[in-house]
């Protein structure tokens, strides 16, 4: 999985919505792309903040 990819599959990623293989090698990726890991790092911090922004907790995912 190159950094593009990874960040198509970013957001379903964060919420729990990806499919498991495909969060793999997400994963994979991570571990080996910095920039990539900040990218997620900011990602959840932003669902996190809509969640509670918003109160969604199951509506969301
Ligand atoms: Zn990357």
């Amino acid at each position: 999985m190159n950094c593009r990819q990874a960040r198509n599959h970013m957001e379903p990623y964060v919420v729990g919505d990806l499919k498991p293989e495909l969060a793999d090698q997400l994963e994979q990726h991570l571990k080996q792309c910095a920039e990539c890991q900040r990218y997620y790092e900011e990602q959840k911090r932003i669902v996190a903040l809509l969640k509670r922004a918003f109160g969604l907790k199951r509506q969301f995912v």
